[in-house]
């Protein structure tokens, strides 16, 4: 399916603060290091590398925050889409520590970020994981033990009968509140970094698809009417990336999951629905995610489905999902609806790596990026400039290819999901 290149008609676009179209790549261009991909990934890799005196030029495909990075549900959710107790068990103690000690880290660079150059992205605080059954609370309370064991200090548990507080929804038996979560306008954040680079002499060229990279001490990044030669090349196109680098492609399914947002409601009916303006996520497989907008608005995502589908599509995929949590809305109407990809691994950890000594990337957050990413962008950053510590710690996990391969991927995803979705629907 054909995509364009502007943004998604989503609810961030519409409400995206004003910010510049920049030109495309044309001609020679030299710099220290090459970024190849515009959202959170490329973004706070830039940023990370021209704080520290580099020339950097980053080549966007589309727009800035175009990708995944400008749609997805805004919500900052510590830790990976694997635990470390699930580390742990699978790559040791030593691997798990030293993840364990990053775990969250990005939260934390996002609200640096944020502060330091004065982002306007709606910043709230707290997000919340949210049980349906006993079983999952007993896993969100091993997962607080878990935290609290690496060092955080602000979660806290929620009983059902404390969930009034929270959300406006007879489903759940609890949950678990993590104060240094949030959520954050997605494509405000993205478009705030890209200009916090561009403030510190940072170069980025939009419609510039990369078409290839020729390797060597210097690598030559090519696009249709333009070439940079940088030192270092950080590849960071995650789940739009296509066939670039096939090894990349490989390791990873790009899924689709899809966002509605409602018609701009009371703010005492908003206020009702989530009290404490907080984010949610719910503890399914399949998972259901929202929160309010600034403009009082629900923005309610959820489901996984391959591949692009138009909006109405999404609003009949979307909205019964929406009205089992909150029914008093069955009046409402939906003014958005869109789609985004992000990369799942067979691990569901994301991959960390080199495909060259001097070309670097990362991939794979499954699902939950918005933070990871932006600890990625400093390690990558701190790689490049020798110190290679913590970017080993995650370089050295193992990337599976997916079995079977490129032709199998979807259909065996496929049968995953129906899986799980039984597995949720049945409550096991
Ligand atoms: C609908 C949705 C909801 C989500 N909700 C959440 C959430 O609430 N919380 C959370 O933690 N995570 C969430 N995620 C995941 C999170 O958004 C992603 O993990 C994260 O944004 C990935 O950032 P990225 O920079 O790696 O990739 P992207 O943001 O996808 O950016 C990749 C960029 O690379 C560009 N590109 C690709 N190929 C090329 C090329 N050849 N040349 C030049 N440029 C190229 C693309 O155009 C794109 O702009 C969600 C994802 C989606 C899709």
């Amino acid at each position: 399916m054909s995509q364009t290149t502007e943004h998604t008609r989503s609810y961030y676009a519409y409400s995206a603060n004003p910010s510049p179209q920049r030109p495309a790549l044309q001609g020679s261009q030299q710099a220290d290091i090459c970024v190849v991909g515009a959202g959170y990934t490329g973004l706070s890799t830039a940023l990370h590398l021209a704080e520290a005196g580099f020339r950097v030029i980053v080549l966007e495909a589309a727009r800035v925050g175009w990708g995944a990075s400008g749609r997805n549900g805004g919500q900052i959710v510590n830790s990976y889409s694997r635990d470390m107790d699930v580390i742990e068990a699978r790559h040791g103690k030593d691997a798990a520590h030293k993840l364990g000690a990053m775990a969250f880290e990005g939260g934390k660079i996002i609200r640096e970020r944020i502060a330091k150059y004065g982002i306007r992205c709606d910043l709230k605080d707290g997000n919340v994981f949210a049980a349906f059954t006993g079983k999952q609370l007993d896993e969100l309370e091993a997962k607080k033990r878990l935290w609290e064991s690496y060092g955080h200090t602000g979660i806290e548990m929620v009983d059902k009968a404390g969930m009034a507080r929270i959300v406006d929804s007879g489903q759940y038996v609890g949950a678990l509140l993590d104060h240094w979560g949030g959520h954050i306008h997605p494509l405000n954040l993205a478009l705030g970094e890209a200009a916090a680079f561009e403030s510190l002499g940072g170069q980025i060229f939009e419609q510039s698809a990369v078409t290839g990279i020729q390797h060597g001490e210097v690598a030559v990044v090519k696009t249709a009417e333009g070439q940079v030669s940088a030192r270092f090349v950080v590849v960071a196109g995650n789940a739009y990336l296509g066939d670039l680098i096939p090894k990349l492609a490989e390791k990873t399914l790009p899924c689709g999951t899809q966002v509605i947002t409602t018609e701009r409601l009371a703010p005492g009916l908003a206020r009702s629905l989530l009290p404490g303006d907080h984010c949610v996520e719910d503890c399914n497989f399949l998972l259901d995610y929202y929160r309010l907008t600034a403009d009082n608005r629900l923005l309610y995502g959820g489901g996984t489905v391959y591949g692009a589908r138009d909006p109405s599509e999404i609003e009949s995929l979307i909205r019964p999902r929406m009205l089992r949590t909150f029914p008093q809305l069955k009046d409402v109407k939906i003014e958005f609806g869109w789609t985004g990809n992000f990369s799942l691994t067979l691990s569901r950890l994301p991959q960390v790596g080199r495909i060259d000594s001097n070309i670097y990337y990362s991939q794979g957050c499954s699902g939950h990026g918005v933070t990871f990413t932006h600890l990625a962008g400093r390690i990558l950053s701190e790689a490049i400039r020798g110190q290679s510590e913590r970017f080993d710690a995650f370089a050295s996990l193992p990337h599976y290819p997916f079995p079977g391969g490129r032709l199998l991927r979807v259909p065996m995803l496929t049968l995953g999901a129906w899986w799980y979705g039984m597995r949720d629907r049945l409550g096991v």
